[in-house]
């Protein structure tokens, strides 16, 4: 079998450029997007990454502010800064980087950024709308993972999908997206036994679990379309997804690699979010007026 590899960083950049037209025209009705990053500590990962999103808002015309906060900085003082951006009608969204040093309560501070605001899609409003299949904000990575199936022409509708991984960032969001698109869908994790059982019975596979090499050539069957969300990075510094990537082609007939397939989604749909927000916004604005 011929297997398709998805190119995440071919679809992100044309995701963007339409992304750019929105914020064109939203800027040229008064109200330029803006996202709020904040971030707790020196976590050199976290701080790479959130430059990595400044960078990209600027790319297709979010206007963005970083807001670096020391390690010691209070649970108050923390929620005091999403306080004011919550109250900020220059910013339409507001993302708190994750993980938060230990002091500091992770549900707190999730719960305090304003639902219409939360575009990293985690405050439990966001959440419960996500599982009652309103139009809330969904997560990026599940999002992504969303918008690369539809890029891709495959349809979920009666398909089985297995889902490897059941965290509320990745995993089960994205069952619960697979589930609303008419999947039949299986949540696998780290206490289900005999993975290889399930995996194999899936048309459509997610592999969220962030362990290398979990997924391989025999727990697949052919014409599968596989998302790789893993990142592992291996003892040589070579990053790599949860699937054998070599072992799967030519079994697959999609799969997604690591790098360059889900990674570059995820940033782009909290582009989209904040886009969403600011037009939301708007909308409610144009209304009042
Ligand atoms: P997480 O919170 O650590 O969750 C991992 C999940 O995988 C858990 O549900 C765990 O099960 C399950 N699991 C672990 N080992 C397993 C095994 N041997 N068999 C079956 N299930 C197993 O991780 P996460 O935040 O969801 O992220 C998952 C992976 O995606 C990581 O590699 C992460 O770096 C990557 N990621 C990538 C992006 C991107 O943009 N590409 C974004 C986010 C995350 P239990 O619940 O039973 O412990």
């Amino acid at each position: 079998m011929d297997t398709r590899i998805i190119d995440g960083v071919a679809l992100a950049g044309r995701i963007r450029s339409a992304l750019h037209d929105r914020a064109t025209r939203l800027a040229t009705r008064a109200v330029p997007p803006g996202l709020a990053v904040i971030i707790v500590g020196d976590n050199s990962a976290s701080r790479a990454y959130v430059r990595h999103k400044v960078r990209a808002c600027a790319d297709v015309g979010v206007r963005s502010l970083l807001v670096e906060l020391p390690g010691e900085t209070t649970e108050a003082d923390l929620l005091a800064t999403i306080a004011g951006f919550n109250a900020d009608a220059g910013i339409h969204g507001v993302l708190v980087q994750l993980p938060l040093p230990k002091h500091v309560s992770t549900g707190t501070v999730l719960r305090a950024v304003s639902p219409d605001k939360d575009v990293d899609g985690f405050h439990p409003l966001n959440v419960g709308l996500l599982v009652t299949g309103g139009t809330g904000f969904v997560p990026c990575t599940p999002a992504g993972v969303m918008a690369i199936l539809d890029a891709e022409g495959v349809n979920p509708w009666g398909l089985h999908a297995v889902v490897v991984g059941q965290s509320s960032i990745v995993g089960k969001p994205v069952a619960h997206l697979l589930l609303q698109k008419g999947a039949t869908v299986t949540i696998c994790h780290s206490k289900t036994q005999d993975l290889g059982t399930h995996t194999r019975r899936a048309d459509i596979l997610v592999a969220a679990a962030g362990r290398a090499n979990l997924i391989s050539r025999e727990m697949v069957k052919s014409g599968v379309v596989v998302i790789d969300v893993g990142i592992n990075r291996r003892a040589d510094g070579k990053l790599v997804g949860d699937c054998d990537f070599a072992g799967l082609v030519g079994v697959a007939s999609h799969l997604t690699p690591v790098p360059g397939g889900v990674g570059p989604m995820t940033i782009t749909m909290l582009l989209a979010n904040t886009i969403l927000a600011a037009e939301r916004a708007a909308e409610s604005g144009s209304r009042v007026a």
